[in-house]
């Protein structure tokens, strides 16, 4: 699918490790973990046995979550690192994958706009947040966290672990922090740091970065953005397609987060966090008896919360952005076409008879629900749509949200709001094959909300 031969290179992945190998002179591993063939065969086929348990993400009929399997070029690099295990903490884990490790922070940062910065790969978004909350409590350890409704639910959860308080601002009817809501909360001067989003992991609404960063220094307060999923839309913000401001205003902001893991081909366990200040590396030193030959210049172990972490994780970002580098013509032609396809879908659920949009999309989330009178009656249609697709013979995966009532019915105020709130429909077009079959899921999904379950 991609033009690479996968078993050759995974085999080249074998010979290179034991090129390298081979130059330290043979020995004879241990018995104790030596095995047979046939056994390992058997074993292995049970695997692939329990693996056939799985929604088919490569697959153009999944369109539920925000995952699809890695690009080649990073499992054959994540593959061929792997094999030497290096771990990131520190230099001496493996000094060559820590040096790619920095060039690929050099390429995000690039990405993002930022003159200085000071960053590393993390295992997730979540853990990228949390040192950004991390660092915002040690700047401003009296004062509290702002994020909006919309945002990932981790800002609440971590503002618990890091003992800062939090507050949620209202969203707006298209899903964006309200900037008034903000300012009234800024005022207060309470608010040392703003969390704002780049691509909701909901609704992909991105925040008006630039209007909460102007409010906020108004105010003093730090921001921080969570561009988890949507950071890699930044090559598509001179495009004419969205507002570029928000995307402009991150190289002013003080730290941001993005998921090579989501939209940037790779396989789970790669987050990034950057700090424009590089200075704010003082707030992570720490000694650990472990590391001995630590360098004088700051190593990534020393500038992160967590320890162990893959070096085979730098590697396979490395190979990739070398092939489809984090630029409009590399990475940016992969997003396109997701973007353009939630757009052109859009405009099939409006003029649909069974499914309605909930809202427009911004970049590549769209968000739907079968046409209904009332909210109890959507929620109920929507869980059926959500089964119903998944099962018989030409099957498509959508995922759930579930809204509250008067976000609902800011949007659709003529919907009869007798619960509470209801799943609606939710589909993430993170792959760009998706657009090719648009007109078959756009039907299919239509035949499921009219009831009509099998064909
Ligand atoms: C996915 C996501 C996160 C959490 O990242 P993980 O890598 O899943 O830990 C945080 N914020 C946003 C906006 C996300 O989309």
């Amino acid at each position: 699918m991609t033009g690479l031969d996968l078993r050759r290179w995974l085999g080249c992945a074998v010979d290179t490790v034991e090129a390298w190998e081979a130059e330290f002179g043979p020995f004879a591993a241990h018995p104790s973990h030596q095995l047979g063939e046939a056994e390992f065969g058997a074993a292995f086929a049970d695997l692939g046995k329990r693996l056939r348990d799985n929604y088919p993400f490569f697959h153009p009929r999944y369109i539920g979550q925000m995952v699809k399997p890695p690009h080649p070029a990073a499992v054959v690099g994540y593959v061929t690192a792997m094999q030497l295990n290096p771990n990131n903490h520190a230099r001496e884990g493996g000094p060559a994958t820590a040096d790619l490790e920095r060039e690929v922070m050099e390429a995000l940062a690039a990405m993002f706009g930022l003159e200085r910065h000071l960053g590393h790969l993390t295992t997730s978004g979540t853990m990228g947040n949390l040192e950004a909350l991390f660092v915002a409590r040690e700047i401003h350890p009296d004062r509290d966290i702002a994020y909006s409704a919309d945002s990932h639910f981790t800002h609440a959860r971590m503002c618990h672990v890091l003992g800062v308080r939090g507050h949620a601002v209202r969203a707006d009817a298209r899903g964006r922090m309200d900037m008034e809501a903000l300012e009234s909360l800024l005022r207060t001067g309470r608010v040392g740091t703003v969390v704002v989003t780049a691509g909701t992991t909901g609704t992909g609404a991105v925040d008006p970065v630039h209007e909460a960063l102007a409010l906020a220094r108004r105010y003093g307060a730090r921001v921080h953005v969570d561009a988890a999923y949507g950071g890699f839309h930044v090559l598509l913000a001179e495009e004419g397609l969205f507002d570029p401001r928000p995307w402009r205003a991150i190289a002013a902001c003080d730290s941001v987060v993005v998921d090579p893991h989501k939209h940037g081909l790779q396989p789970y366990g790669c987050g990034a966090v950057l700090f424009a200040d590089p200075a704010v590396a003082r707030h992570f030193l720490h000694d650990s008896p472990y590391t001995y030959f630590t360098p004088s210049d700051l190593h990534l172990g020393e500038i992160s919360l967590e320890c162990s972490r893959a070096g085979a994780a730098a590697a396979a970002l490395w190979l990739t952005l070398r092939l489809l580098p984090a630029t409009r013509e590399g990475l940016g032609r992969v997003l396109l076409p997701g973007v353009l396809a939630a757009r052109e879908w859009a405009g099939m659920l409006e003029a649909s008879p069974y499914l309605s949009l909930y809202q427009p999309p911004e970049l590549d989330i769209v968000t739907y629900f079968p046409t209904e009178a009332t909210l109890g009656g959507v929620d109920a249609a929507s869980a059926r749509v959500l089964t119903d697709g998944m099962a018989g013979p030409d099957p498509v995966y959508v995922s759930a949200l579930r809204v509250e009532a008067p976000a609902f019915t800011a949007r659709h105020p003529a919907l009869a709001a007798d619960a509470p709130g209801a799943r609606i429909l939710r589909s993430v077009l993170i792959k760009p094959e998706t657009g090719d079959h648009l007109w078959h899921l756009h039907h299919r999904l239509e035949e499921l909300a009219a009831g009509r379950t099998s064909r």
